[in-house]
């Protein structure tokens, strides 16, 4: 099989394989570690084991510290080889063999070994995305010990009498006694025993301390549940009932398309109901960190069982302690964002992508992976099933349905008697503003207040506004670094861009002409808020955006004012489109989807749409019935018409031949190579050379398109250019990436520019 059919490529892939080893130049067999160090070399670098050691001792997946120039790294063995290209003079052994058993299970070794071919990514940033935070450190051990207290023998043997002064000693005595196999403190402080009482029998020879692997407790199979399930309608039944029994056949990946609040929820609680009663674990990813708490929560209620968090936004102790219970087979449900996806798990039972179409899973910088895609490609592995979740399916995955790649099923309608929202367009055209909103707007806020119901109003920019003008002469406040405008923000008062961080004080007066005639124009949530408090001045106004969740548990304080059900008008960005679930939100606004209408971005309508319906979606989950609200100075536009008066369906029958005109994804696969420097033209010589490096090879049936400046040149003092590579067949993109890496070190300027490759871009701006 060619290397090239081994570069095994989504959904085809059959079964794990292992690493191209390097041509063999060297012939005495001996024993190799290959090893992935962490750094950004696209290569993987030999080792010899330590003298001292048994050879059985290493295996692939176990960590190690090798000496790499002046340094010492921790790495991963991917191989353990008998030839090197190296000669063996100059192999160094590494310093030490940190594991005792694989930290990389044999199952994610596989799935780093596919992301690092197919993601073209250097095998040590790969692995670190693998390992949690904690194990990166040499002196942290992957298992975890505890201190457990045994009696000696001779403390079995004396009689109580002799500790007749000391009735504490005793007492521990008869506990310890109790407990051939040991206790733990803590366990012993349950039963109120006192270290001191511990430590003064050890000092006489009756007691003494092991270290012993924690046994994680178990959950009781035959009975997970904690409440009982919810009575499945139809659809949910017919879909559960494909998800299980799918269970122990051939597996393909469900794509549940559910619209927003049909229960697809119960539908993964009840397959990872089966799962349970298995012993088998589930893994749920899901878009965003301030989910976990809610999802966590609703998997908490229905299962006794453990359920664990894993997130950027938790400790690195507290990651390592899920990853570890998850490795051991105790955590039953492990939830995670994105990087979660590489937890390890000894009896794996089935993988959950809930709103499968979030740009989030896609990593946007170093390794840029897609978790979801992974995520298709480890239940293959593990040979599980997954289930991606939406309401909004991504192009990709709508395509991978209709060729039968992928199980289609579907909820058409919501659950427990609630009624899709419907929706209204608000003319922005001529429309007469008072305070930013125009009258039907404010009309219909009134009207949902009176019936204390709640408003969610959508507005995906923070800040004041999104421009600072001076009106004498039409100076705008513009960021020094970058080709965009600097954002005004009143508490604190300040103008920030958001693109690089910069941030500075607002001028008094204008730069350019003196008039102290400065405008705030446009909004941002800072303002709406503003302006809303101006309307309804006894309204209580919760504005959720990354200024004001910035305190740890803010977001979850302000949730909870929400969910207390109390008539109210809610502000959120984007933070607040996805997954969560307001049983009191009646109306929901969408402020501004115009931006979104007329990006350039190839992909902008269909994350506009998705956008509109997950917000929308927001709207009368409960008994009372939702409307949604969308202002717009494009009412015509065929995107906003066929989601007012159809549904996600017709949009995607609309937006979707124009993708295969253009031969765009789904229907071609794309790769974006970004180069950027402090001057534009090295940046875009280094890409011109490396278009016509890419035409001399000429190994394939791929194109190179550009290079073209990105959408902002200037970004953070440098300038950007990029080129897109195109295929209608993703072997030949693959073929001709791979060509043209190496060459990539050789061309001119390379060590001006820096530059990476972006294999399934989800952003092209
Ligand atoms: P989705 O994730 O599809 O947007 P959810 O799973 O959050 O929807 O479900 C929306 C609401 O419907 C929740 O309050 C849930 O408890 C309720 N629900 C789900 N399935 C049923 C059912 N079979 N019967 C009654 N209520 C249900
Ligand atoms: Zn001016
Ligand atoms: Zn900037």
């Amino acid at each position: 099989m060619s290397a090239y059919k081994r570069l095994l490529l989504l959904y085809d892939l059959a079964k794990p394989f292992h690493f191209v080893v390097s041509p063999i130049l060297t012939a005495s067999p001996q024993t190799i570690l290959r090893v992935a160090l962490p750094t950004p070399l696209r290569r993987f670098f030999d080792y010899l084991p330590l003298k001292d050691t048994s050879l059985q001792s290493y295996e692939p997946g176990m960590r190690v510290l090798a000496p790499f120039g002046k340094r010492s790294l921790v790495g991963i063995i991917t191989e353990i080889a008998s030839h090197s290209t190296i000669e063996s003079s100059k192999l160094k052994p590494i310093k030490r063999l940190l594991d005792t058993e694989p930290t990389i299970t044999h199952n994610i070794l596989s799935l780093c070994l596919w992301a690092i071919q197919y993601y073209h990514h250097s095998p040590g940033e790969v692995f670190q995305n693998a390992l949690p935070l904690a194990l990166r450190n040499e002196d942290i051990s992957a298992l975890e010990f505890v201190t457990t207290w045994q009696t000696t023998t001779k403390g079995q043997l004396i009689s109580y009498a002799q500790l007749s002064r000391a009735p504490k000693q005793a007492e521990a005595l008869h506990v310890l006694r109790d407990h051939p196999n040991g206790l733990t403190q803590t366990v012993l402080s349950g039963l109120n025993i006192k270290p001191t009482a511990l430590t003064a029998l050890k000092g006489k020879g009756l007691a003494e301390t092991h270290e012993q692997l924690n046994n994680y407790p178990n959950w009781a199979k035959e009975s997970p549940l904690k409440e009982p399930p919810l009575q499945l309608n139809k659809e949910q039944q017919q879909a559960t009932d494909t998800i299980i029994k799918k269970q122990d056949s051939v597996l393909t990946p469900f794509l549940l398309e559910g619209v927003t609040g049909s229960g697809k929820t119960e539908v993964y609680l009840q397959s990872i109901e089966q799962c349970l009663r298995k012993g088998k674990q589930a893994l749920i990813l899901v878009p965003e960190i301030g989910l976990t708490p809610q999802t966590m929560h609703r998997f908490q209620q229905r299962f006794n069982a453990p359920v664990l968090a894993i997130h950027s936004n938790l400790t690195a102790n507290q990651r390592l302690n899920t990853w570890r219970q998850s490795k051991a087979g105790s955590a039953a449900i492990i939830i995670g964002t994105r990087s979660a996806l590489f937890t390890p798990m000894l009896n794996p039972g089935i993988i959950i992508v809930d709103e499968e179409h979030d740009l989030s899973y896609k990593q946007q910088d170093g390794f840029r992976y897609s978790a979801r895609d992974m995520a298709i490609v480890r239940a293959k592995i593990e040979n599980i099933p997954v289930i991606l979740g939406t309401a909004t399916p991504s192009f990709e995955s709508l395509h991978n349905a209709h060729n039968g790649r992928y199980q289609h099923l579907k909820l058409t309608r919501r659950a427990g008697g609630a009624k899709l929202p419907t929706f209204q367009i608000a003319d922005l055209r001529k429309a007469k503003l008072n305070n930013g909103l125009c009258e039907t707007l404010i009309s219909s806020i009134k009207h949902e207040l009176k019936h204390n119901n709640q408003i969610l109003f959508f507005i995906n920019r923070r800040g004041y506004s999104p421009v600072l003008m001076c009106h004498d002469c039409g100076w705008n406040a513009n960021c020094v670094m970058c080709d965009a405008r600097m954002t005004y923000h009143r508490q604190p008062a300040h103008l920030h861009c958001h693109h690089c961080d910069f941030q500075n004080r607002i001028p008094n007066h204008c730069p350019e002409c003196n008039s102290t005639d400065l405008r705030a124009i446009g909004q941002g949530t800072e303002r709406i808020d503003e302006n809303l408090s101006t309307l309804f001045p006894k309204t209580r106004i919760i504005r959720i955006d990354r200024d004001t969740t910035r305190k740890k548990q803010a977001l979850e304080n302000q949730l909870k004012q929400v969910n207390s059900g109390h008539p109210c008008i809610l502000i959120g960005t984007q933070m607040l489109a996805k997954g969560h679930h307001f049983p009191h939100v009646t109306l929901v606004v969408i402020a501004d989807i115009d931006s979104g209408l007329f990006a350039s971005d190839f992909r902008a309508t269909e994350h506009t749409a998705q956008l509109i319906l997950q917000v929308a979606g927001r709207a009368g989950r409960e008994e009372k019935n939702g409307k949604v609200i969308l202002q717009s100075h494009n009412p015509e536009h065929p995107v906003i018409q066929s989601l007012v008066h159809q549904n996600y369906n017709t949009f995607c029958k609309y937006a979707m031949p124009e993708r295969k005109l253009t031969g765009l994804p789904p229907f071609g696969h794309i790769a974006i190579l970004r180069a950027e420097a402090t001057h534009a033209n090295i940046a875009l010589q280094f890409l011109e050379s490396l278009v016509e490096q890419f035409n001399l090879n000429n190994t394939s049936t791929a194109e190179a398109w550009g290079p073209v400046p990105a959408l902002m040149v200037r970004k953070a003092g440098r300038f950007r250019y990029q080129v897109m590579l195109r295929s209608s067949e993703r072997i030949a993109l693959h073929q001709a990436i791979t060509a043209l890496l190496p060459q990539i070190e050789a061309l001119p300027n390379n060590r001006k520019v820096r530059w990476h490759l972006d294999i399934d871009p989800v952003h092209i701006d």
